[in-house]
């Protein structure tokens, strides 16, 4: 086994990256699908090594044999015709070496990118919870485009620098071993400060990242819709500008930093790249005067060869840097291609359908988080087919979370949700998620035209279906005011329609959905008694038909419900219709007493 331990700065999280085949066998697995191109790659690099090796053989012919002893016009025209033809050549060939390698790494990165999306639109909404979007941004776009440089920069450079490092290393022993012997020599001094800059270049690079995703991270929040409405609503204006000058400056010092490694990493180059021709020149020199080389092949060494041999081992001496730093970045997204789904289908999971429309909760007890206080407790009920359920309680009463765990947007940690009396975990999600239509009071919706958004719920509805649900929804009207009708804009999350456009939107959009089972939000906010009308009239047609459970906060929906489920602190605490409920005297009449008598007003917190 190959072990090395290696803590690369990674800002605030510090993964450790362990070198082991298991990694890098993962990391070839995705090379694999592209052999063939690498086979094409690899037969670039062995030809232009060679070609490369033409300037070399030219330099020293033209001295030794072209220009003196026997001068020819016509051989010095040959050879300078050979130099750039050479060049020509290797141009050509490189540009077929990049196409190739660029077909490898996009196509990586393709299947890493479609991987990493799969894989997160698989995750639970919990995960959502906890994970910070910018994070999952910048693992999705900037750790995969860093994809690039390891297959461009580690892989076939490796391959690169060892062919032309072998290749130089061999034409020169077949001039002179003794000259070469002398070239070898002097590396090491080259190599030794060269690795210890490229060690710092790759620290410093990695702490310009960091800083770069921390910023990028924080203008997704600020500068996103619901961002700025915060800040100018709390007039934070002044102190955002400050934090962001701040982390601002601080990439700018650290990019003057790495800019400045990389200047005097430049320099001692220049200054080794000096040093050792200048021993060479010595001993060739002597071995010229003492009649045992000719000059041209001194000359060679020392002008050509000698550069050939210090950009490779430059290069190899810091690629264990890139080595680990390209490991690093796979590990980075393997950790999130190997993060646990929470909710996922069971083996053997059957998709529901022809759903009746029952849904029992048995004995469920869920925490989020599955610890701390439950959020709710041995909580039972059930809604027989095409009933309206109505959910009310004070704030934090668990209503929320009933209408979360129906979808399995979270799991129970006691007790069963059932539809049809089968436990929905038994069923796959997406046949769940089929069934049941969700109306939240935060609508959400794309940046796209009206119809595009309407057509989310059902990608193949027709025009008259489309307006058949914006009709029942009653925001036909209101869309074919609108400037370009349904292909208008609705804005980002649907910022230019006002709350109860956008809740009746998303009535339309769930209606074309038709799902056996529906979950509504009702809309707190006070909206206009116009738009109130509108929307009640949109939700009767809309209740019909199939199992509705609302978090109710309007009298008429709860005198309307055929159950009332009462919550207090996680637990059922009483269910019944109105006036059951009325007549039992007990926590839905004293809430119903204190809010409302005779008004329509809120029995929720
Ligand atoms: P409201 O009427 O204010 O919306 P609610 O009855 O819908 O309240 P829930 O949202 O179900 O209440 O919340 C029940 C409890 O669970 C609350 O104490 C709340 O703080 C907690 N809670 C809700 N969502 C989460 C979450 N994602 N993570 C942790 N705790 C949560």
């Amino acid at each position: 086994m190959w072990h090395g331990v290696w803590r690369p700065d990674w800002g605030q999280e510090k993964p450790q990256v362990r070198l082991e085949w298991r990694l890098l066998r993962r990391v070839f697995a995705y090379f694999l699908p592209y052999w063939s191109h690498a086979l094409v790659v690899l037969a670039c690099i062995g030809v232009t090594s060679v070609i490369g090796l033409v300037p070399a053989f030219v330099t020293q012919t033209l001295i030794d044999s072209a220009l003196k002893p026997h001068a020819s016009f016509s051989r010095l025209l040959l050879l300078i015709g050979a130099l750039i033809g050479a060049s020509l050549l290797g141009g050509l060939i490189g540009v077929l070496q990049s196409y190739f390698s660029n077909l490898i790494s996009q196509g990586i990165m393709l299947d890493l990118r479609n991987q990493l999306f799969g894989r997160m639109l698989q995750q639970s909404v919990a995960f959502f919870t906890k994970t910070k979007t910018g994070d999952v941004m910048s693992r999705l776009s900037n750790d995969v485009n860093s994809v690039q440089s390891v297959v461009s920069d580690t892989i076939f450079s490796l391959v690169m620098n060892v062919i032309i490092l072998a290749t130089t290393v061999a034409y020169m022993v077949t001039r002179d071993w003794r000259l070469t012997v002398v070239a070898l020599v002097v590396l090491p001094a080259f190599l030794l400060p060269a690795r210890q800059v490229g060690g710092r270049t790759f620290e410093a690079r990695k702490e310009t990242q960091a800083k770069l995703s921390e910023m990028t991270s924080y203008m997704q929040e600020i500068l996103g819709i619901s961002g700025i409405l915060l800040v100018k609503a709390f007039a934070k204006r002044a102190i955002e500008a400050v934090r962001f000058g701040k982390i601002n400056s601080e990439l700018k010092q650290l990019n003057i930093r790495q800019g400045m490694i990389g200047r005097w990493f430049f320099m001692l180059m220049n200054v080794l790249g000096t040093a050792g021709p200048a021993v060479l020149w010595l001993y060739g020199g002597y071995l010229v005067l003492s009649g045992s080389e000719s000059v041209g092949i001194v000359v060679t060494f020392a002008t050509v060869l000698l550069g050939r041999l210090y950009g490779p081992v430059g290069s190899l001496a810091n690629l264990h840097v890139n080595v680990i730093g390209s490991l690093a970045i796979f590990q980075r997204l393997f950790e999130y291609l190997d993060m646990a789904v929470e909710i996922t289908d069971k083996p053997g999971a059957k998709a529901i359908t022809d759903v009746r429309g029952e849904v029992e909760f048995d004995g469920v007890t869920f925490m989020y988080g599955g610890k701390g206080r439950p959020a709710l407790e041995e909580v039972s009920f059930r809604i027989e087919p095409g009933q309206l359920a109505a959910l009310v309680g004070p704030s934090g009463a668990g209503k929320t979370t009933i209408t979360n765990l129906l979808p399995r947007f979270y799991d129970p940690q006691q007790g069963r949700v059932m539809i049809d009396g089968q436990d929905i975990r038994d069923v796959t999600v997406e046949s769940l998620e089929r069934q049941v239509g969700m109306v939240f009071q935060d609508t959400f919706l794309f940046h796209s035209t009206v119809r595009e958004n309407l057509l989310y719920a059902r990608p193949d509805a027709t025009q008259e279906e489309i307006e058949a649900a914006t009709r029942a929804a009653n925001i036909h009207e209101f869309i074919v005011s609108l400037p370009d009708g349904y292909e208008t804009i609705v804005g980002e999350r649907g910022h230019r329609l006002s709350g109860g456009e956008k809740q009746r939107m998303s009535i339309a959009r769930v209606i074309l959905k038709d799902p056996r089972i529906l979950i509504l939000d009702e809309a707190t906010s006070n909206l206009d008694s116009e738009s109130e009308r509108l929307i009640q009239a949109a939700l009767q047609p809309l209740f019909k038909g199939r199992t509705s459970i609302v978090i109710a906060h309007r009298l008429s929906t709860i005198l309307a419900a055929d159950l009332i489920l009462v919550l207090d602190r996680g637990r059922l605490v009483e269910q019944g219709t109105h006036f059951e409920l009325l007549r039992k005297e007990g926590r839905y009449a004293r809430l119903y007493q204190q809010q409302f008598q005779g008004a329509d007003v809120s029995l929720t917190g």
